[in-house]
């Protein structure tokens, strides 16, 4: 049985197509920028890797691109669409109406279209996405699996800003965060790991990838995040200011004369890493140039651990307690030293890495901590789509 999971963007459609029997990547890929110059595709299947222009003006095209893709002679996977069982969406916000994942109808479409002034720059793609998938596999189910889900759980005190209340009450303006599939698989992983009952582990798990978020496990469950009404809040992320004192928002307009919409691009596009190293957003440039003397690299570097091992500091307050710290995603699962630097000094909090074990630990699961250290330090790499795979195999009834 194949199922295909999609995360549609504004410019962007990542697929991966998964064999659930063998359990096994059939094939994934992106085509970028669309309904931009120079529209792309990048499809691997097992050792083939395709890298090509392609027609995308629109989202409808992007998606002609992957179907031919899927079949193509060269790196296609199925004889004919029909193989496909089921679709998962990636849906970022599902505001408070969305708990878990749900089986997508027209009512559904509706609703996922109430949920677009809480996240104007993502869920309008994956509306999009949606509907063009089911124009073209109209007789399968389809599933969409949300980033907000995970933290229904936060208790109001974790939630609410200290704004009128009248806008949470008309607006639902609260903390929602985000990255839910990913401390769903995470969490799991590693109570498997330490060998313990998810419902008896206080756990802080690190999402450090381009997007970057932490979020505070009691027992399983989210009760407090850094992201927050948007995935703008928190910590420092590739390209994305993380915490900023909302003056700073009303001194760029008053100031600098930019308009709303200049400031949103700004946080959210020319800030982080990129902001602060004028260098790059990914990490690993950001390392490389710091190590050979940039200065401005090295302070977007020490910036974002110092603002992490922050966070870190106010969950174990949150939980009153700490039995495992976890890394993942692409930096958390690869940069020993980012590691290093976030738990450097928590010795006072029962925090104790060790270097062996963090410098062998890249993209694997492993226990980092030293022995007599009072937290478990784990690096367990996520799989968002594995969990998108089997919450649409459930929420359609195909789960065997
Ligand atoms: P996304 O949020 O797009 O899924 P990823 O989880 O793939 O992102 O993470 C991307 C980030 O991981 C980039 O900043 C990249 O530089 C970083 N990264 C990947 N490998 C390494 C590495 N070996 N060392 C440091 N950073 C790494």
């Amino acid at each position: 049985m194949k199922v295909i999971v999609i995360n549609c963007g504004s410019s962007s459609i990542k697929y991966q197509l998964h064999d659930v029997s063998l359990d096994q990547v059939l094939a994934k890929g992106i085509v970028a920028r669309i309904g931009e110059e120079g529209s792309s595709l990048r499809h691997q299947a097992g050792d083939t890797v395709i890298e090509k222009d392609v027609a995308a003006s629109s989202h409808g095209e992007a998606f002609e691109v992957i179907r031919r893709a899927l079949l193509d002679p060269e790196g296609g996977v199925m004889s004919g669409v029909s193989e496909i069982s089921a679709v998962g969406h990636r849906v970022v916000h599902g505001g408070e109406t969305f708990v878990d994942s749900v089986l997508i109808t027209d009512d559904v479409v509706a609703k996922l279209e109430k949920c677009i002034p809480l996240a104007p720059l993502h869920n309008p793609a994956n509306v999009i996405g949606i509907r063009e998938a089911r124009r073209i596999l109209p007789d399968v189910p389809h599933v969409a699996v949300f980033d907000t889900a995970f933290h229904q759980t936060l208790p109001p005190k974790a939630y609410l800003y200290a704004v009128p209340y009248e806008l949470y009450e008309t607006h639902r303006v609260r903390r929602y965060g985000f990255h839910g599939m990913s401390y769903r698989y995470v969490s799991k992983r590693a109570a498997g790991l330490l060998e313990k009952p998810l419902n008896k582990v206080k756990m802080i798990i690190c999402h450090l990838g381009n997007g970057v978020s932490m979020a505070a496990l009691d027992g399983g469950k989210s009760v407090d995040t850094s992201m927050g009404l948007t995935p703008l809040e928190g910590l420092i992320m590739g390209t994305r200011s993380g915490d900023v004192d909302p003056g700073v928002i009303f001194f760029l307009h008053r100031e600098l004369g930019l308009s709303v919409d200049r400031i949103e691009d700004l946080l959210n596009r020319e800030s982080g890493l990129l902001g602060i190293s004028g260098a790059s957003n990914d990490m690993r440039d950001v390392i490389r140039k710091a190590s050979e003397g940039n200065q401005r690299c090295r302070l977007a570097l020490e910036g974002f651990a110092y603002r992490a091992k922050k966070f870190v500091g106010a969950y174990a307050a949150a939980l009153g307690g700490l039995d495992a710290l976890v890394f993942t995603a692409g930096i958390g699962e690869n940069s020993p030293l980012v590691r290093q630097m976030i738990c450097e000094n928590l010795e006072c909090m029962g925090i104790s890495l060790d270097e062996t074990k963090n410098e062998e630990a890249v993209g694997v699961e492993k226990l980092i901590s030293t022995p007599t250290s009072r937290v478990s330090i784990l690096v367990v790499p996520t799989d968002e789509e594995r969990v998108i795979v089997m919450d649409t195999l459930a929420v359609a009834g195909l789960a065997g």
